[in-house]
């Protein structure tokens, strides 16, 4: 168990800034995951706590104490990685207990140890074999029964289900979620895959560019996107984005642009200067597909995507496409015209320079 805190670190490698003043307070036994973009900086930050990679700047606790310096061994942590990485010429059992073996501990207490782990996760009967012999899925069970016969004080993984076939994926996303209520430890969890950042996660820190765009729960995340970045990134199929300007009529703020003019909720802010350029956000499942009423826009559908539970529909608005989660009954087919309104509770705006969301900060700062 540990609290793990982050404080303003910065990695630079020659002239790449990888991650650029990084601060997180991560709570014992939370499970906190860092998501965003190839390339954003996450496994560089895991590295980092990991002690696979030198600080450039900052400093890194555990539980007050300053790791920033020390070396992997002596961080008390467990790491899981994409590729797994056994040993390939050892059996599952010698993989799971080499580990605790070359820390010194008795061979057979590191075998009843790794007995037990591998018990609860179904690899009991494989002990015997060598990796060659399992399945991809069984491989992230021993990788993960490496990991927690060691009983660290923080799990590190860096996208550990991403080789896995999609069912699989999710089998063992549940899993995960299953281990980390048992174990009740530390898990800080890199990954490109919102979906299992909203799943897994007590908080995600979305990350760009090496910089933090927001830390908080799911739901905020989702719902309240700090700015376009994260607005954009969170959702399948993505928020649908328009881009125009601000109009103050008799009833309130609009916004306007050459394919629709909206309405604006009242917890907008837009300040008396406000921006010139503004972009306006509504997610897929925030389109309401309607008869008529006066708010109603029209388009035609473009393309029609059944996913069973679901239906996508994507609609040309006046020359720009958006995308609509629907009904999966709607008996709309291509070419058919079709009227929807967005729901007003759930548009966001975006400040067309730097991006930040102006419902938010209402909402947050009233
Ligand atoms: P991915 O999801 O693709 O693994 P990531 O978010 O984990 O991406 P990092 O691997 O942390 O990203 O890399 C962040 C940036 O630092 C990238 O621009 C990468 O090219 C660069 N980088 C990482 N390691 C090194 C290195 N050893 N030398 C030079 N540049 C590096």
């Amino acid at each position: 168990m540990a609290q793990v805190v982050i404080k303003n670190i910065v990695k630079r490698f020659g002239n790449v800034v990888a991650v650029d003043g990084l601060s997180l307070d991560i709570q014992d036994r939370e499970f906190l995951t860092l998501l965003g973009p190839s390339g954003c900086g996450k496994t560089t930050t895991l590295n980092m706590i990991a002690g696979l990679e030198e600080l450039t700047e900052g400093a890194i606790h555990f539980d007050g104490e300053e790791v920033s310096h020390l070396p992997p061994e002596r961080r008390d942590i467990a790491m899981v990685f994409q590729t797994y990485a056994l040993y390939p010429h050892m059996t599952v059992l010698r993989n799971i207990t080499f580990g605790l073996l070359n820390r010194g501990i008795p061979r057979k207490e590191a075998e009843t140890r790794a007995k037990r782990v591998a018990e609860r996760l179904e690899i009991g009967a494989l002990m015997s074999r060598r990796p060659r012999e399992l399945s991809g899925g069984q491989r992230q069970r021993v990788a993960l029964a490496r990991a927690i016969v060691r009983e660290p004080r923080v799990f590190l993984l860096d996208e550990p289900l991403s080789n896995l076939d999609a069912k699989l994926r999710v089998t063992m996303r549940t899993e995960l979620k299953r281990l980390h209520y048992e174990l009740e430890q530390t898990f800080v969890y890199v990954t490109h895959d919102q979906a299992e950042a909203l799943t897994l996660s007590d908080r995600i820190a979305v990350m760009n560019l090496g910089k933090l765009q927001q830390l908080g729960p799911p739901d905020e995340i989702y719902n309240q996107p700090a700015n376009e970045f994260v607005a954009a990134f969170m959702g399948s199929p993505p928020m649908n984005f328009f881009t125009g300007s601000l109009e103050e009529r008799n009833d309130g703020w609009w916004f306007v642009s050459p394919v629709l003019e909206q309405a604006l909720p009242a917890d907008i802010a837009i300040a008396s200067n406000g921006p010139s350029k503004v972009r306006l956000g509504i997610r897929p499942e925030d389109i309401e597909v309607t008869k008529g009423g006066t708010d109603a826009l029209e388009g035609k559908v473009l393309v029609r995507e059944p996913i069973g539970s679901d239906l996508f529909l994507t609609v040309d608005l006046s020359g720009e496409a958006l995308k609509l989660r629907t009904d999966p009954a709607l008996a709309l087919d291509r070419g058919d015209p079709v009227r929807f309104r967005f729901n007003p509770a759930k548009l966001h705006l975006f400040d067309g320079s730097t991006g930040v969301n102006l419902r938010r900060f209402q909402a947050v700062n009233p």
